[in-house]
């Protein structure tokens, strides 16, 4: 395996402008289970410029997660190249890797995976003590990211003191924290009911939008990929489906018009009519 030049892993070195940030070029990935493989991407090739949102869709078993380890460097293609950045980082090292990814991009997950026992602000800080940052800029960013989720009033909370929402904001903070180039969130609205969902995608299309992040997620949910701008659609390990969003929605219009839980609960808790009380005369 080639060795990579040092300045190629300078987190400081971005691609020139203009290039995309993601590059694939005919990208395979075999499991290799004894007697059969699996082949889990047949030639994947796409790009994604900087400052997109795109939808990664597809039924179970059609590829996306694969894809989505592979672009957060946690694995690595069988065939083809993807360039990360402008960098190839198809053949690099597992440590490169590690090292790429802590630098580069930050993950959201369906479960949340954070810390039980841990309070809001240190989850949010934890890829920094990776990142070797001192001590004072460690929290000034990690506050920094919780206050960008409108969190800052929960910092001292534990995972278990806060909702599914409020714990999917906390993760978003802890991958927004180390600045990555790229957000990538797998179902991270799986869990959640559908005002929350679209509380999240408020803040990943506000992320988009505003700080100009590259934001790719796995969803399976059509009415989820509608707030994106691409949808990039899988079928047996092949890209079948690359088109712009038509008929795009935007969270925050959406969300006035969307119960509270409080107004749902109060919904259900509408008493039954009174009788007719008998009249006096
Ligand atoms: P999706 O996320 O769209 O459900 P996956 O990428 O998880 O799809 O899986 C694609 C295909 O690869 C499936 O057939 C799955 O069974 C197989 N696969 C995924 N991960 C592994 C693995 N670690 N070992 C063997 N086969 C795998
Ligand atoms: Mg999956």
């Amino acid at each position: 395996m080639a060795e990579v030049p040092g300045p190629a892993l300078d987190p400081g070195k971005d691609a020139a402008p203009g290039a995309p940030v993601i590059r694939l070029e005919n990208v395979y990935k075999n499991y290799d289970l004894g007697e059969v493989q699996v082949h889990a991407l047949r030639s994947v090739s796409f790009s994604v410029q900087t400052g997109e949102f795109v939808a990664v869709m597809g039924a179970s078993g059609s590829g996306k997660s694969t894809l989505m380890n592979i672009l957060g460097c946690l694995d690595r293609p069988t065939r083809g190249s993807y360039f990360l950045d402008g960098i190839d980082v198809s053949g690099m090292s597992k440590t490169e890797l590690a090292h790429i990814r802590n630098r580069k991009l930050g993950f959201v997950f369906q479960q949340f995976n954070l810390l039980s026992r841990t309070s809001a602000l240190e989850n949010v800080a934890l890829p920094t003590v990776y990142a070797g940052l001192p001590q004072a800029e460690r929290d000034k960013r990690a506050h920094e990211a919780l206050e960008r989720v409108g969190l800052s009033d929960r910092a001292d909370h534990n995972p278990s003191q806060l909702s599914g929402g409020q714990q999917q904001r906390v993760a978003i903070a802890r991958a927004l924290v180390n600045r990555p180039a790229i957000l990538l969130a797998d179902e991270p609205t799986g869990n959640l009911d559908s005002r929350t969902s679209v509380e999240i995608m408020e803040i990943l299309q506000s992320l988009n939008e505003e700080q100009g992040l590259t934001v790719v997620l796995v969803t399976h949910e059509p009415d989820i990929a509608l707030y994106t701008k691409r949808m990039l659609e899988f079928r047996d390990g092949k890209l079948r489906r690359d088109a712009q969003v038509t008929g795009r929605l935007f969270a925050r219009d959406v969300l006035p018009n969307l119960p509270t839980v409080d107004e749902l609960d109060l919904a259900d808790a509408v008493p039954p009519p009174e009788p007719p009380k008998p009249s006096q005369d």
